[in-house]
């Protein structure tokens, strides 16, 4: 039986998603719900959570009701269904009335196997599911039913009657919060205590996580999209104001860039989505409001402009680059001021304790001198032993030296400042900086202003961060943040305790890791073109036709037939009958022009030798004569290469054509013998006889 099911779901996977493996935990996830059992899939943004209730829903009899939060995802997720050729549709309050009646219709003629549905819209629907053949409920986005998070959804709540009213109807349930709180709440809200549960490591090695300080960002930036040519990227800021500065940045200097907040009016904000998921509009720099509903399979990069307020949100964010399984870069700046924002922005509000303890996590994470894969994955309780070899710190580690006497200058500094003063106002006396504050308060007197004159102003922050991090100073937040000695200051200043500090300021220009886009073949190009073209047809984005991943695994198989194209990973049965065709002529016609260097009889005979062809063969995918094939290979035969000619012509007819040429007043010409043999020799024939 297991072999059956195994045989049978491995089929589907390949006829209607064209694909050959599963990806972690999805086999074991569809396994539990085709038994019938109630799951809750915990799996990363881009971990394919999707098809763990798509192809079930295939598998089993009857309509798979799939619950899911925003009106954009269910399109997207309907329109790529569609492109696979599997009969689904969505219903919510944004159709007009009609087409509500229609997919009404639809449900109760059993017509769908998969009905998107909003929660809120779900009641509607009530009456016909009581008389319908019910396959399984997903409830996809499933902790918006937990009012610990942060997209808690009224209307997910309504979600607990599923269970009672059918008990019998498997229901999966589908997240990629890793929190554990949160899963316990999504088990009990949705009555399903003995849900099997299924937690996918969250490691997403494509991504390559990097972190830099955040001084001169906007160079920064600049500098790392122009090596990235017209890849799609998001850059998240914190505030509308700096997404729409920073757009207006980016496009003073030639670059494709929209701003995206949620003070735009809904069609703009639609528009601009829209144009990104349509590779017409590279880069966008949003706040977070940009992204819950975008399923992107090609976003190429994520640039945090400010510090995210915890590691789930981070992780989230990053999550949306790279969800084909092609590399995306990842850069996080870090700023001590963001920091202080974002405590000022969690003071005083009911949670503060809990949002301050995520926020210090997340200062951990950006601040970390190992792996950086190591820390997030611990946070999500995930322990990996190496280190990932895919991070900043694993490319380029910190250096170490021994930072006595600087950390010495600076507690001596906090202490002589009477710890009053906040980071900016330690490094200025520390450094001798001549500015009005300083004079104001007379700080130039104290002994050591200037102390530490002799290094940067940047190298000397992060070497306070280090400090702060290592426990020999702290911070009062709510004091202005003011900097304070500790007792392990204390014993830095008397005992002489060494301290150890890192340099981790890379210069941007110099990390040499960020090589420039890989120069595709050209074949890619083309690939891509037709894949806009024939998404414009359809009036879909272009990742619906084919992902990124599908495209280079055209270009690296280069598929001649339509066997080939069919092995292609993200081809299914309904993409090769649609697509197969034009694919198939732009990626012939780009081999043979890249073959066409050769000279032309030469090419002819290649295909000969090396693709078993016969001359008619080769004359129909070259669109030239058979006759000319023909020409080509004696050209062949006369420049000295060996050809056996008895397979094309035989000794009978070679004596005929030389009898003929005895006979004839004007053996010269060909059309005498086509003639005289009545139109049953073919030219090549007759050429080759004379020839031979
Ligand atoms: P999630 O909902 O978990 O964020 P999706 O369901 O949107 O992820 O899937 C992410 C991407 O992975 C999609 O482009 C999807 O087509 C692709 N995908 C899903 N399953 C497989 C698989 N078995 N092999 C290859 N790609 C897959
Ligand atoms: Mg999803």
């Amino acid at each position: 039986m297991e072999t059956t099911t195994q045989h049978n779901i491995l089929d589907l996977l390949k006829t209607h998603f064209g694909y050959d493996k599963f990806l972690p935990n999805q086999e074991e996830i569809i396994n539990n719900v085709l038994d019938q059992k109630d799951t809750i899939a915990v799996m990363p943004t881009g971990g394919g959570k999707s098809l763990c209730f798509q192809l079930p829903a295939l598998a089993l009899e009857g309509t798979a009701i799939v619950i899911s939060p925003l009106i954009a995802l269910m399109k997207d997720q309907v329109d790529a269904l569609k492109a696979n050729g599997i009969s689904a549709t969505f219903f919510n309050s944004s159709q007009p009335f009609e087409e509500q009646q229609q997919v009404l219709k639809d449900l109760q003629n059993g017509n769908l196997k998969l009905l998107y549905v909003a929660p809120e819209s779900l009641p509607q629907l009530n009456f016909i599911l009581n008389s319908i053949k019910i396959s399984l409920f997903a409830v996809d986005e499933a902790h918006c039913i937990s009012s610990w998070g942060h997209d808690f959804r009224p209307a997910y709540t309504q979600l607990k009657s599923l269970k009672e009213q059918f008990p019998k109807v498997p229901l999966i349930a589908l997240t990629a919060t890793a929190d554990r709180a949160t899963q316990v709440d999504i088990a009990t809200q949705l009555a399903i205590p003995n849900a099997k549960k299924f937690i996918a490591s969250f490691d997403r090695p494509n991504l390559y996580l990097d972190v830099r300080p955040g001084q001169n960002r906007n160079k920064q930036i600049l500098n790392f999209i122009a090596k990235r040519g017209k890849q799609s990227g998001i850059i998240y800021c914190l505030s509308r104001k700096s997404t729409e500065k920073l757009a207006a940045t980016l496009k003073s200097q030639g670059h494709e860039a929209e701003a995206y907040h949620a003070g735009l009016t809904s069609e703009e904000r639609n528009t601009i989505q829209d144009n990104f998921l349509n590779d017409r509009t590279p880069i966008i720099v949003a706040t977070i409001a940009f992204g819950m509903g975008i399923d992107k399979s090609n976003v190429r990069w994520v640039i945090h402009y400010n510090m995210p307020k915890n590691i789930e949100g981070y992780y989230q964010e990053i999550g949306r680059s790279g969800r084909d399984g092609l590399t995306a870069h990842t850069l996080l700046f870090y700023s001590f001021a963001d920091v202080i924002m974002l405590r000022k922005f969690a003071e005083g509000t009911e949670t503060e304790t809990y949002q301050l303890a995520k926020l210090e996590r997340m200062q951990q994470f950006a601040e970390a001198l190992s792996c950086r894969r190591k820390a997030l994955l611990g946070y999500f309780g995930e322990h990996i032993t190496e280190d990932c070899g895919n991070c900043d710190i694993c490319k380029t580690p910190p250096k170490y030296f021994d930072g006595t006497l600087i950390a010495q200058k600076v507690c001596s500094a906090v202490a002589r400042l009477q710890e009053q003063e906040a980071l900016g106002m330690v490094l200025d006396v520390l450094r001798g900086a001549q500015n009005a504050q300083v004079f104001d308060k007379g700080y130039q007197n104290i002994k050591t202003f200037g102390a530490a004159k002799d290094i940067a102003w940047r190298d000397l922050q992060q070497y306070v961060i280090q400090l702060l991090n290592q426990g020999v100073l702290q911070i009062y937040f709510h004091e202005n943040g003011r900097l304070l000695l500790t007792p392990l200051a204390k014993k830095v200043l008397f005992e002489d305790k060494k301290v150890q500090l890192a340099n981790i300021i890379k210069e941007v220009e110099k990390v040499k890791l960020e090589r420039a886009p890989r120069k595709r073949a050209d074949l890619f190009e083309k690939l891509k073109t037709l894949r806009s073209k024939l998404a414009q047809e359809i009036s879909m984005p272009a990742y619906i036709v084919f992902s990124d991943a599908a495209l280079e695994d055209m270009e690296h198989k280069k598929p001649r037939t339509r066997e080939e194209f069919a092995a292609i990973s993200g081809v299914g049965e309904a993409k090769l009958e649609k697509y197969a065709d034009d694919f198939l002529k732009v990626i012939n016609r780009h081999l043979d022009s890249l073959e066409s260097n050769l000279p032309t009889h030469e090419r002819s005979y290649k295909m000969f030798i090396e693709e078993n062809l016969s001359p008619y063969e080769i004359s129909q995918k070259r669109g030239l004569s058979e006759d000319s094939i023909y020409s080509h290979f004696i050209k062949m035969h006369k420049a000295g290469t060996e050809i056996d000619w008895f397979q094309f012509i035989s000794s009978e007819e070679i004596q005929k054509i030389k009898k003929a040429k005895e006979t004839l007043a004007n053996p010269d010409a060909l059309k005498p013998y086509f003639e005289y043999f009545e139109a049953e020799m073919p030219y090549w024939k007759i050429k080759l006889g004379l020839y031979l």
